[in-house]
């Protein structure tokens, strides 16, 4: 999924490990038992995220790809149950690419976490140009350290905090639920909460009766 429709930004499942069947397999076992039909599995499910029996979600396991601006990654891999790798730009120079943000709003006075008026096109044009143009003469400095001999990982200090980054990320579907409510809620930086709704989307599919009960519950 390309999140902010540039052609460089990235969300790509690589694999999920267990199912809806998985968590009703392992909260089962307490019981010796593995299912009971559709119906009353499917009503297990709902019952453990309401109270809160969230052990059963640890078994399904989930691998994605991820380009992100870095701003976006220092949030991220604040989540410490998950499992990183990521791109080292001590080892590579190459596909240097920058987020510029398209809806540029203004910061409210009051709360930190909110921005307001997002729906000024003349505003967010400047802006952008602004950013971008930033972006492109840091681009150059880079360059030229390393033309000058200075190592990659020194060069990387001029590049901007909107640099795109890839990496791995593997975590257990309990874990991925709790970044999903921290990150898609309203006080999170709009561009977390892009990636964190747009993980929603691509792991429905694979696990419809966990996620769909975890909407309801959730109040999505
Ligand atoms: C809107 C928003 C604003 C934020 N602003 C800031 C900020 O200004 N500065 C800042 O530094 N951070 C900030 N954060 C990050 C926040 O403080 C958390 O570090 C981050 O959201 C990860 O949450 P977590 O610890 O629940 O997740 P995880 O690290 O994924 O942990 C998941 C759960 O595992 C358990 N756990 C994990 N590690 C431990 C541990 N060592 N001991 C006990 N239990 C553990 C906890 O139950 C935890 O909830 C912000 C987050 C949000 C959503």
């Amino acid at each position: 999924m390309d999140i902010f429709q540039d052609g460089i930004s990235e969300l790509s499942l690589v694999e999920i490990l267990g199912n809806d069947m998985r968590v009703v397999q392992a909260a089962r076992v307490s019981y010796n038992c593995e299912s009971k039909g559709a119906e009353k599995d499917e009503a297990l499910i709902k019952f453990l995220l309401q109270e809160g029996h969230l052990g059963p979600f640890e078994h399904v396991v989930i691998t994605m790809k991820v380009t992100a601006p870095i701003f976006v990654i220092r949030q991220w891999f604040r989540h410490r149950t998950w499992s990183y790798n990521e791109i080292s730009r001590r080892y590579t120079s190459s596909d240097i690419n920058f987020y510029i943000p398209k809806r540029i709003g203004v910061q409210d006075v009051k709360n930190k976490q909110k921005v307001i008026d997002y729906d000024n096109a003349a505003f967010s044009f400047v802006v952008s140009d602004k950013i971008r143009k930033h972006s492109a003469i840091s681009l150059d400095l880079y360059y030229e350290l390393l033309e000058a001999g200075v190592p990659r990982e020194t060069a990387r200090v001029v590049l901007p905090q909107n640099l795109y980054s890839s990496f791995y990320a593997t975590v257990d579907l309990r874990n991925l639920l709790g970044f999903i409510k921290e990150r898609s809620a309203e006080n999170a930086q709009y561009e977390i909460r892009e990636y964190a709704k747009a993980i929603l989307q691509l792991i429905t599919p694979h696990i419809p009766w966990s996620i769909e009960a975890w909407k309801e519950i959730n109040g999505y």
